[in-house]
């Protein structure tokens, strides 16, 4: 690195994708065994095996980035650690078994503070029947991370890709969506109420689902299950970490295709919507750029419309279309607005 400072490139102008791509550009994959490398939510590996194959996926959560230590309780970001990482695998429409939990803690944590940690790590290990295989751990100069590395298996004719959705396929979510970041301005709030009258104790029995939403949310292990008994295999499947918009983003970039959405479609909670009232904010706005719903986003051919619809966990909100016909949102005036990520980007959004 040859450049002065001046030239060089701050990371938020590039933003986390377009990082990643950078980074990676100049990898090429040495081994046949490497399915699916880099660019989709969980890598796959051919371990040899006729039928199975490995899936593997990796995900840090950051203090002040990802979680603030104020408000999340240690055994909630334990368990919503893992929690990520088994979505991801989900996403390939594989089966979790193993996770590696590395964690770099600072000296402002104590012995107990890290067992709280790994109380939650547990519990979802025990809920989704996941072994933890080994880790790492080290002391960090500031703050606590979290590194979770994941890995499952699947039947090699069942993987789902971001990239295979083709044009007329139905778009579909599983649950509901903007949950997660309701509950995230509700604690926001409350951090900012309580620093400014210590005395005053929140009251928060009415957030109950927002909140359970951003403290302890689920992975997809039911969805998968429900799609395997009716015998339905998404053409393409992502799970919604970052915002309905920036995953569907990513199937019609990876799928090279355009995509409509409808706004009157988009499964979101009564729950959701009055606490987007309260905030004055669009409820449509939390589903689309909100984070951490951790549902999983899929495409599937329309013969199998009928075995889905009747499905309560599983909405259609839209359908896929020509790339030349780019993403949009059909608001429910009619008008078509086209999508423009605005979702989770580590290093595009400051926290205070
Ligand atoms: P997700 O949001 O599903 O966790 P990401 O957007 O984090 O997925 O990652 C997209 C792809 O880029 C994945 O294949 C991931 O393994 C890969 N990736 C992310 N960061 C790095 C990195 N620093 N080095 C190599 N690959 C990376
Ligand atoms: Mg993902």
């Amino acid at each position: 690195m040859t450049k002065n400072k001046d030239s060089l490139t701050n990371i938020s102008e590039l933003g986390e994708f377009a990082l990643i791509d950078k980074i990676t550009e100049n990898f090429d994959s040495k081994h046949k065994s490497t399915v699916k490398g880099i660019g989709d939510d969980a890598a796959v590996i051919d371990n040899g095996d006729n039928q199975n194959c490995t899936i593997i996926t990796k995900d840090i959560f950051s203090e002040n980035v990802h979680f603030d230590i104020t408000y999340v309780p240690l055994k909630h970001l334990g368990y919503k650690a893992v929690i990520a990482n088994l979505s991801d695998i989900f996403a390939m429409n594989g089966t979790p078994t193993h996770i590696f939990a590395g964690i770099a803690v600072s000296s402002r944590y104590s012995v107990e503070a890290v067992e709280e940690i790994y109380s939650g790590i547990k519990l979802a290990c025990d809920k989704y029947n996941i072994d933890l295989a080994g880790g790492d751990t080290t002391s960090s100069k500031s703050g606590l991370f979290i590194s979770i590395t994941a890995i499952g298996n699947a039947k090699k004719e069942n993987v789902v890709y971001r990239d295979g959705a083709k044009e007329n396929d139905i778009i579909c979510v599983s649950g509901d969506l903007g949950a997660a970041y309701a509950g995230l301005l509700i604690l926001e709030r409350e951090k900012q109420v309580f620093k400014a009258n210590p005395e005053m104790q929140p009251k928060l029995d009415q957030y109950n689902y927002v909140l359970e939403r951003q403290l302890k949310p689920e992975a997809g292990a039911n969805i998968i299950k429900i799609l395997n008994e009716l015998n339905i295999k998404p053409s393409a499947m992502i799970d919604i970490s970052d915002g309905l918009t920036s995953e569907i983003k990513h199937i019609c970039k990876n799928s090279n295709c355009g995509a409509s959405i409808y706004e009157e479609k988009i499964p979101i909670s009564n729950k959701t919507i009055e606490v987007a009232r309260e905030f004055q904010i669009d409820p449509v706005t939390f589903a689309l750029n909100g984070g951490e719903d951790f549902e999983l986003l899929f495409t599937i051919n329309q013969k199998d419309y009928e075995k889905i619809k009747e499905v309560k966990e599983i909405s259609v909100i839209g359908h896929i279309d020509d790339k030349s016909e780019g993403e949009k949102l059909i608001a429910t005036s009619g008008n078509a607005i086209e999508l423009i990520a605005q979702g989770w980007d580590s290093f595009k959004i400051e926290k205070q």
